[in-house]
């Protein structure tokens, strides 16, 4: 559910991007409109300022032009300090910064030139050189020549030279008007250099202060020239003040087709500009920034516009990165607690449900039993034989075989049933709406088959093993999960203690049973720990001779309460819990003793002692076990003997057989025990290495009764005999079993016909009186129950 939001965050992070661009693009072109309005206002009320200052300007410079008139009116011919003077009575440095120069030119008829040049013109030009007599001769009759000049200090000044082809000084005499022109790289006319920048303002002066109406009128009234030469940069940056983003151009067309330029300020191409005419031939352009760069151009809009998308980019991002992290976090929270449910609920190799799951599975079959009233049923299914392949494989192999089982389990119960593991080789299957017994046994049959398949290991060699089951089932109401649960337990150990691969319906006695099975393993523990076990021994004859041989050794348990319990009531008990080990260990030590304390009595008796499965299983190793004992006691190791189950030796003849060489090593005798019983196969006999077959009591006991069980009997002991194995029949209780054994050549025996198990001190009283007693009068003596 959390995984599926993930699209949607992605979702509302583009969105959020896509409204913050349109946002931004939005804000951006509003913001350039406004600025380019703003940007135009501004540059017009900037581009005003400058056309008014300049028109000022030049409106003042008009004024020093009409004034200029006005003087030299008075004075036609004035010397440079006249000039200079009327130039500081009219403050013309103070007003007028731009004006460079200021000059007065004369028409010098060419007879008076040298009288010019001599000082002996009007008023002698003092500082006007000699050049001037140098002058071409010219078809004017005249010469145009600076006669004085205004701020002397400025050099460069058209001194001495004819200004008469001057384009601007000829028309403005013919036009009366005041001519401007340029000084084209800083050449003023013919050559001659001017310093600053360049614009001539040429007026022709004409006798009585005005200017006559026609040509030919104003050629006769004219009187001089007043040249001044203004600096346009210092008027256009006066005129530009504190705009200097701005620039401006000023245009003069005095008519002869080439317009004077002059340009001041920063123009910038493709700006804004503002054009207009000032006075008859004037025209300003003034030139600015461009009203806007638009939203991409410099500026607020395209900081606004990258910021703008900037921010919502990072906001979206932020969004998804916040969104899904948090999305992740709790997708892995969830994820994780899933995963610890899991692990909580399931076991861990095989992926199935725990024990507490399958306790919670059971409350709920159980609740659902009480509300519809039909029926549940808990199976305890347990591998017979699990430890075995653990041992003898490996923890890899016995995990390997677990999943397996496992897997056959959940495939041989319902989908709406349960299979579980309880942990070790304990599997649970819950079936839920069992409506009768039988659908549990049905269900029960079915995992029996599916796990006697067999299962190939995962080791080297592929082993393929085969591994049944014992299952115990309780079916019905209980008041809680534990007692049904509690009651299939009980069922299946009533399943493997009837003979295990099979199933077994739980019963209420079972309860009883289990209950003082339960007692006696808490008795068990604590008489382990004290005293309470003892031997007694049961003695074995030779057959042919009938002379007593040797005992076995077997275990009685001295109960408190409950007085002396046979070996059957409790070795299986101890072979479960294990207290077996210690148990066999202490009948090993202790009959070892008493064959030795026998021996010194006289009494040479070959030891017989029983050895259990879980004994001759057991990590804790056999062989020292026997080492340790024969050592402690001192007897010699052909006089103790090992008997070991037939059905154990062939569970795994092929480790048996080992195990049975070291302890044949051990120089023991071994003996076959319940012989008979086991199905042995005949090829084991001869690896096996034992000395001795006990042939099962059930064979004697039938003996001679039914032409099967003899010729069984006759049989085995002629195996032994091919073999070289002795033959010693157990259970002999009459007269003509133990003839009919002698008959069929067994070797010994041991049964109540001769003695019952015995104390060690009746046993050495019985050993003494067949000794001295004949073998007829042995038997009549010996027929005396003893235990
Ligand atoms: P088992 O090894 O077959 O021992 C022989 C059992 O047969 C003994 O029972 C013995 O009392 C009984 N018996 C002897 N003669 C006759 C007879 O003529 N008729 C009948 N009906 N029974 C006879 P017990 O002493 O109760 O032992 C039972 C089983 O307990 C033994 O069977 C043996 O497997 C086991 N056992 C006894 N002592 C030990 C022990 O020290 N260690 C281990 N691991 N197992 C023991
Ligand atoms: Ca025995
Ligand atoms: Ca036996």
């Amino acid at each position: 559910m959390v995984q599926r939001r993930y699209p949607l965050w992605v979702a509302v992070a583009a969105a959020i991007v896509m409204i913050g661009a349109a946002c931004s693009i939005a804000a951006a072109l509003a913001i350039a409109r406004t600025e380019a309005k703003d940007s135009q206002g501004r540059f017009g009320v900037s581009a005003a300022g400058v056309v008014s200052r300049l028109s000022q300007t030049i409106q003042n410079e008009n004024d020093l032009v009409i004034s200029a008139g006005g003087f030299a009116d008075r004075e036609p011919d004035p010397t440079s300090s006249q000039l200079a003077a009327w130039l500081a009575t009219v403050q013309a440095p103070q007003r007028y910064p731009e004006l460079q120069q200021v000059m007065i030119i004369q028409k010098v008829p060419v007879g008076r030139l040298a009288d010019f040049a001599a000082g002996r013109w009007s008023h002698p030009a003092a500082a006007l050189p000699d050049s001037t007599l140098a002058l071409p001769p010219t078809a004017r009759g005249y010469y145009c020549l600076a006669s004085a000049t205004g701020y002397p200090g400025i050099s460069g000044s058209p001194v001495g030279v004819d200004l008469c082809a001057n384009e601007a000084v000829a028309r403005s005499r013919d036009s009366g008007r005041a001519v401007t022109t340029r000084i084209t790289g800083g050449q003023w006319a013919d050559g001659t250099l001017l310093a600053g920048t360049p614009l001539a303002v040429v007026t022709p002066i004409y006798r009585g202060g005005y200017v006559p109406g026609s040509v030919t009128s104003r050629q006769e009234a004219f009187v001089c020239w007043i040249v001044m030469t203004i600096n346009t940069q210092v008027i256009l940056n006066e005129a530009i003040g504190n705009h200097p983003d701005l620039g401006v151009t000023l245009r003069y067309d005095n008519g002869s087709g080439t317009p004077v330029v002059a340009s001041g300020g920063v123009a910038v191409v493709g700006g804004q500009t503002l054009t207009t005419s000032l006075s008859t031939g004037l025209t300003v352009t003034v030139t600015g920034p461009p009203d806007a760069g638009g939203v991409l151009g410099p500026g607020s809009p395209v900081v606004v516009l990258v910021t703008g998308l900037a921010a919502s980019l990072l906001l979206g991002v932020l969004i998804l990165v916040l969104a899904t992290g948090r999305e992740r976090a709790l997708r892995l929270v969830s994820q994780k607690t899933d995963e610890l449910a899991h692990l909580a609920l399931h076991d861990a190799l095989t992926g199935m449900p725990n024990r507490a799951l399958i306790v919670d599975r059971v409350d709920h079959a159980l609740a659902r039993v009480r509300r519809s009233r039909g029926t549940a049923a808990v199976l305890f299914v347990d591998l017979d034989g699990f430890k075995k392949v653990n041992d003898t494989f490996g923890h890899a192999a016995g995990d390997h075989l677990l999943c397996t089982v496992a897997a056959r389990l959940t495939g041989a119960v319902r989908a709406s049933d349960t299979a579980g593991r309880l942990g070790g080789d304990e599997f649970v299957v819950i079936v839920e709406d069992a409506t009768a017994e039988s659908g549990a046994e049905i269900v029960a049959e079915r995992i029996l088959s599916r796990l006697a398949e067999p299962v190939q290991l995962n080791d080297a060699a592929g082993t393929l093993v085969r591994t049944r089951a014992s299952i115990g089932i309780a079916v019905g109401l209980r008041d809680s999960s534990e007692d049904l649960l509690r009651d299939a337990d009980i069922a299946l150990y009533a399943a493997k203690t009837s003979g295990k691969d099979r199933f077994v319906l739980f019963a209420p006695q079972m309860h009883e049973v289990a209950q003082a099975r339960l007692a006696l393993e808490t008795d068990l523990r604590v008489a382990v720990g004290t005293d309470q076990f003892f031997l007694l021994y049961q003695p074995i004859f030779d057959l042919r001779t009938e002379e007593m041989i040797g005992v076995e050794a077997l275990l009685r348990w001295q109960h408190p309460e409950r007085g002396v319990i046979a070996p059957d009531q409790f070795i299986p008990l101890a072979e479960e819990t294990g207290l077996i080990v210690g148990l066999g260990r202490w009948v090993l030590g202790e009959a070892c003793r008493q064959a030795v304390t026998w021996q010194a009595h006289g009494h040479n008796l070959m030891m017989s002692v029983n050895v259990s499965s879980r004994q001759f299983d057991s990590d804790v190793d056999i062989v020292a076990d026997v080492r340790t004992a024969l050592a402690d006691s001192g007897l010699e190791a052909d006089r103790l003997m090992l008997e070991i189950t037939e059905s154990r030796l062939m569970r795994d003849a092929e480790q048996s057989a080992v195990k049975l060489g070291a302890l044949k090593d051990c120089g023991i005798r071994l003996a076959i025990d319940d012989f008979g019983t086991g199905y042995s196969s005949l090829s084991y006999l001869q690896q096996f290495r034992v000395d001795v077959l006990k042939i099962d009591r059930s064979f004697v006991a039938s003996a001679g009764d039914s032409t099967v069980a003899s010729a069984l009997l006759r049989t085995v002991v002629q195996l032994g005999k091919a073999f070289g194995i002795e033959t010693l029949a157990e259970g002999i209780e009459e007269e003509a079993q133990l003839r009919f054994l002698q008959r069929a050549g067994c070797d010994s025996g041991q049964g109540f016909l001769f003695a019952k198990p015995m104390a060690p001190e009746s046993l050495e009283e019985l050993a003494i009186r067949t000794k001295a007693t004949p073998r007829k009068t042995m038997l009549s003596l010996t027929r005396a129950p003893a235990s």
